[in-house]
C-alpha cells in the first residue's frame, strides 16, 4: 500500500512522524472531503505503541533542544515559517479539500496566519523578559526554563492555525512536541512535519502522530512522560484530558467551546451591526468564536432582522474552492445530523426560521443552509448549547441590564461583540460581561500579543503573547548571595 496519496495535486505522507522519520501503523482510517464526500486518503491509525514511541522520541531529544541557543531556535522557527510561505498555496488546497474552509480565506487569511504564529513566537523569545532585582544585597534572577515534551491536541475547524498556535511557543520555549491533529483533517499536520524537516528542525523535537481521539489521543495525554497538554476542542473531550492530566499532575490548557453573543443597542451603525452578523456564518458557523446568540434591543429589532434576512439570503452557498462562495459545507454528514437535530428540536419547541432551516439538499449532504431562528426561549436548548453550524438565534432585550444578564446566562466565556455608538455604554457593558475577549464595532480582530482563552466552560488558562510562554515553562528564580 502507498503511504502517500495525492490530494489536490500535492504529495501528503499519511503516516506518522516520529523521531525525524515516518511510521506505519498495522491499521489505516478513511480521510474524506467534506466537499463532496470523497475519499482523500487512508491514515495511519495510532495506537498507544505509536503514542509511547513518539513521546520516548520528544523526550530523547529533550536535552538536546532545551540546551540549543533561544536565537538558533528561533531562526529554525523562521526557517519553518518561510517553508510554510513558499507551500502556501499546497498548503491551502489541502486544507480545504480535506477540511471544506474556503480557500481563499486558506491563501489570504489563514495560512499568511500560520507563518506569523512561527515569526511571532520566534520574535518573542528573543524578547522575552529575564526579571533580575535584588534582596538585601541578594540578586534573583528570573528565568523561562523550558518544561520538557508536550502533547498538542487540535479541531479540525482550523487545524493548521489551530496547530500552529502550539507548536511554534511549544518549540520556541525549547520543549519538544508530539502534536495529534484531528482525524477529520489530518493531512496538513503531516506537511508542517515535512516542512519542518527540510527547515532543519532537529528529529524527535516536532512529532505527529495520527489516529482517534480515544484512542492514540487519549494515549497520549495519560503518558507519564508528558510535561503540558495543550487542547482545542470541545468541552467533554477537555473533561476527559483533564482527567488523565490530574492523574499525572500536569498542567494543561483548554481552548474550548462558546455560545458567545452579539449585543446590537439601538445607538448602533445598523449596516455594521448587520455586517457583524453575517460574518458569524463564516466557516460554516464551525468557528469556537462565533457570536450565535443575536441580542438586539426591541426598538430596532424588526428593522435589523429585515436587513438581516435580506443579507443572508444574498450569501453564495457552494464549493468552497470557487472564489465567489461565501459558504462551504460542514466538517461531516454526522455533524450536518447534529445541527439538524438541534434546529428541529428548536422549531419543534416553538422557533421560526425566518432564514434557511435545514441542509441544502440542491448541494447534496454535507451543506446547511445559513439559518436564523427567532422566538427561542432564554433557556431552551438552541440558546444554552454550541451547535458549530451556520445557526444563529435572535432574542430581544429592552434595557442595558436586561442585555447584560442575557449575553452572561450561559454556560461558556469565550467571546462577546458590541454594536453600539456610545463610548461609554461600550465600557460599561464590557466590563460587566464574562468573555475572554470583547469585541466593540469590530470581530475577529487578532493581535498575538493579547492573551487568549475561555472563562467558564470556554477554557482553562490563557494563551498568546507571554501568556503562552508561561504555560509552556517552568518558571525558576535563581538567588545569588552577594
Ligand atoms: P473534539 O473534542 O471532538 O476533538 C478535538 C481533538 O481531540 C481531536 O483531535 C480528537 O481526536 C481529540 N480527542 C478526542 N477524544 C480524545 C481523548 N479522549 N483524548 C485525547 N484526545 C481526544 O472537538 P472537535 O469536534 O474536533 O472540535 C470542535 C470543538 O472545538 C468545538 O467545541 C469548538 O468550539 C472547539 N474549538 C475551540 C477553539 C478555541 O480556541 N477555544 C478553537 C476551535 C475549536
Amino acid at each position: 500500500m502507498s503511504h502517500v496519496a495525492t490530494v489536490a495535486g500535492v504529495p501528503v505522507d499519511t503516516r506518522h512522524w516520529i523521531g525525524g522519520a515516518r511510521v506505519a501503523s498495522a491499521t489505516t482510517f478513511t480521510d474524506e472531503s467534506p466537499i463532496d464526500g470523497r475519499t482523500l486518503a487512508e491514515v495511519a491509525r495510532g495506537e498507544r505503541t505509536e503514542a509511547e514511541a513518539a513521546v520516548a522520541a520528544a523526550q530523547a531529544a529533550f536535552p538536546g533542544w532545551a540546551a540549543t541557543p533561544a536565537a538558533e531556535r528561533a531562526r529554525l522557527l523562521r526557517g519553518i515559517a518561510e517553508g510554510v510561505e513558499k507551500r502556501l498555496e499546497e498548503l491551502a488546497i489541502v486544507e480545504t479539500t480535506d477540511n471544506g474552509a474556503l480557500l481563499r480565506s486558506h491563501r489570504r487569511g489563514v495560512m499568511p496566519r500560520v507563518a506569523h504564529n512561527l515569526r511571532f513566537f520566534a520574535d518573542r523569545l528573543e524578547d522575552i523578559g529575564h526579571e533580575d532585582f535584588a534582596t538585601r544585597g541578594h540578586s534573583n534572577h528570573v528565568s523561562w526554563d523550558p518544561a520538557g515534551p508536550c502533547v498538542l491536541i487540535t479541531p479540525w475547524n482550523a487545524p493548521l492555525m489551530l496547530a500552529t498556535w502550539k507548536v511554534a511557543p511549544a518549540l520556541a520555549a525549547g520543549n519538544t512536541v508530539v502534536l495529534k491533529p484531528s482525524e477529520w483533517s489530518p493531512l496538513t499536520a503531516s506537511l508542517l512535519a515535512d516542512i519542518a524537516a527540510v527547515a532543519g528542525l532537529p528529529a524527535g523535537v516536532l512529532n505527529v502522530v495520527q489516529g482517534y481521539g480515544a484512542e492514540v489521543g487519549a494515549a497520549l495525554v495519560a503518558h507519564p512522560g508528558v510535561r503540558r497538554i495543550s487542547f482545542t476542542g470541545s468541552v467533554p473531550t477537555a473533561k476527559n484530558i483533564a482527567r488523565s492530566a490530574a492523574g499525572n499532575l500536569i498542567p494543561a490548557s483548554f481552548e474550548l467551546g462558546g455560545k458567545s453573543p452579539l449585543l446590537v443597542f439601538a445607538d448602533a451603525d445598523l449596516d455594521l451591526a448587520v455586517d457583524l452578523a453575517v460574518e458569524q456564518y463564516d466557516n460554516a458557523g464551525q468557528v469556537c468564536l462565533a457570536a450565535t446568540r443575536l441580542l438586539v434591543e426591541t426598538s430596532i429589532a424588526e428593522e435589523f432582522t429585515r436587513r438581516l434576512v435580506a443579507k443572508a439570503a444574498k450569501l453564495r452557498q457552494g464549493d468552497p474552492r470557487a472564489e465567489v462562495t461565501d459558504i462551504g459545507p460542514n466538517i461531516h454528514t454526522r455533524q450536518i445530523e447534529k445541527i439538524d437535530g438541534f434546529v428541529r428540536r428548536a422549531v419543534a419547541a416553538g422557533a421560526r426560521a425566518v432564514v434557511g432551516g435545514g441542509p441544502n439538499t440542491d448541494l447534496g449532504g454535507l451543506y446547511y443552509r445559513p439559518t436564523l431562528l427567532t422566538d427561542v426561549a432564554q433557556d431552551s436548548e438552541i440558546v444554552q448549547e454550541e451547535v458549530f453550524g451556520p445557526v444563529l438565534t435572535l432574542q430581544t432585550f429592552d434595557t442595558e441590564e436586561e442585555a447584560v444578564r442575557l449575553a452572561n446566562d450561559t454556560r461558556f466565556g469565550l467571546a462577546a461583540t458590541l454594536a453600539t455608538g456610545d463610548r461609554d455604554r461600550a465600557r460599561r457593558v464590557s466590563e460587566r460581561l464574562v468573555a475572554g475577549t470583547v469585541w466593540i464595532n469590530c470581530f475577529f480582530v487578532r493581535d498575538l500579543r493579547a492573551p487568549f482563552g475561555g472563562s467558564r466552560e470556554s477554557g482553562v488558562g490563557r494563551e498568546g503573547g507571554d501568556w503562552s510562554f508561561d504555560f509552556y515553562c517552568d518558571l525558576k528564580n535563581t538567588v545569588t548571595a552577594p
